[in-house]
């Protein structure tokens, strides 16, 4: 028999439905965010460096806007599904309703593998996104943001060629631009950061001080590696692994920040760091450490692996690593899980506070930025915590039990069910 196919979505769905159960929610509200409201699906003409032309697929899902316009990131990805994207659609729904922002749940992705790309045609292919995705776009509809393989630049290409559309600039249509764009102050390392906030409180729920505390992150890109900064700057974490889509590395003795980064700015990979031992992207989620942090795709922690995960806390800046089934697991395990939608929930609050700026063309200092977002996520996290220990749930149970609430709150106040 052939092995079952992880569907993402699927996953999401199920994490809905024993949230739904326990809220007692009406039977057609739950049925209601069991879907994305609506989809598009795109094909994409590109002209390549070589003359031909190639044809790419791509997608938008605004899953819910209760409570405020879609809002949710893009990927560039080989692997991309519309399932998958609407499981991440379906998580910014809860992410923005737990962190309290007045924004929906959105995303959007193209199959294609952008490492193969130039980068003209990486330019071309944005472009071409927003110009059969930009007419569903707005400050005030759905605004997308940077996720896996995308970047600042391509925010920006984005926000360039919505303004030949629209006639105008609006830079609060996308975020996670560069600074010189109507890009905010802290976006960079925002989504780490507020995992950090959500680690530091964590670590005073259950008493445990993090100075020197071991540390393992899976993914080296725009969420692990800020991790791997601020955690050593925020409490002296002891980061031992490493790893990034080739492999990682492992030091008992500690891996430095600016090293390893600077390594992998060098050789474009993490692997052959001088001085580290090689380990396989499973191997290094089931090392010996306190602190693991999944910061790359779907679907690692699963039935297969959660009963070798030795973290006490696994703090989630990726979207949907753990299965369900792991979550009971860890749980009974005595894992301390800050589950993705807030832990990683940093990102799309300084999204917010980017198109508040914009929408204000008045922009704040960093230090400001840092404030706002700690203040979001302290609450937010105290929050989950304690439904956590009322409701005697584990903490994503907890978080979708605050999240949903939320929404389903704003959806029988429209009149909608
Ligand atoms: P990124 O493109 O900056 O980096 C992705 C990293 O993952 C790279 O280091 C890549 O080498 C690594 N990777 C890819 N495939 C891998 C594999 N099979 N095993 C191990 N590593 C692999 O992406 P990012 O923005 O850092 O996103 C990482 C995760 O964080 C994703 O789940 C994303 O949805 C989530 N996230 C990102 C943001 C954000 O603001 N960037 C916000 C919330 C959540």
């Amino acid at each position: 028999m052939s092995e079952k196919v992880f569907n993402p979505f699927e996953m999401a769905q199920s994490q809905l439905d024993e949230a739904a159960e326990l809220l007692q929610l009406d039977p057609a509200v739950h049925e209601l965010l069991r879907w994305p409201l609506r989809e598009l699906h795109v094909t994409l003409p590109v002209k390549m460096d070589d003359g031909t032309t190639r044809i790419f697929h791509g997608f938008r899902v605004q899953y819910n806007d209760s409570r405020g316009p879609t809002k949710g990131g893009l990927r560039f990805h080989s692997g991309e599904t519309i399932d998958t994207v609407r499981a991440l659609a379906a998580w910014m729904t809860w992410k923005t309703a737990v962190v309290d922002i007045p924004l929906g749940g959105g995303k959007g992705g193209v199959i294609c593998d952008p490492k193969s790309l130039s980068p003209g045609e990486l330019e071309r292919l944005s472009r071409a996104y927003i110009r059969q995705v930009g007419r569903i776009l707005g400050l005030e509809k759905d605004v997308p943001a940077p996720d896996v393989y995308t970047t600042p630049q391509i925010m920006a290409w984005m926000a360039d060629e919505f303004a030949f559309m629209q006639g105008y600039n609006e830079f609060g249509m996308i975020t996670g631009k560069p600074l010189a764009l109507g890009g905010s102050a802290g976006r960079g390392d925002a989504t780490a950061r507020g995992g950090m906030y959500c680690l530091r409180e964590a670590s005073k729920a259950l008493n445990i001080d993090l100075a020197g505390a071991t540390t393992a992150i899976q993914g080296y890109g725009n969420a692990g590696s800020f991790a791997h900064k601020l955690g050593e700057e925020f409490f002296g974490l002891k980061v031992v692994a490493v790893s990034d889509s080739r492999g990682g590395i492992y030091n008992p003795n500690g891996l430095d920040f600016k090293q390893v980064s600077a390594h992998k700015a060098k050789t474009g990979s993490v692997i052959n760091f001088p001085g580290a031992q090689f380990v396989t992207n499973e191997e290094l989620l089931e090392l010996d450490v306190t602190v693991l942090i999944p910061a790359a795709l779907e679907n690692v922690i699963n039935e297969g692996n959660a009963a070798r995960i030795k973290a006490k806390f696994v703090a989630e800046l990726a979207n949907g690593p753990t299965t369900p089934e792991a979550d009971r697991i860890l749980h009974d395990k005595g894992a301390y899980v800050i589950p993705d939608f807030l832990c990683n929930a940093g990102g799309v609050t300084v999204s917010y506070f980017e198109m508040v700026q914009n929408a204000y063309d008045y922009y704040w200092e960093e230090a400001d930025v840092h404030q706002r977002l700690d203040k979001k996520m302290t609450a937010a996290f105290w929050n989950v915590h304690k439904m956590a220990q009322e409701r005697n749930v584990h903490n994503r149970l907890a978080a979708y039990l605050v999240a949903v609430g939320r929404v389903a709150e704003a959806v029988r106040l429209r009149g909608w069910a």
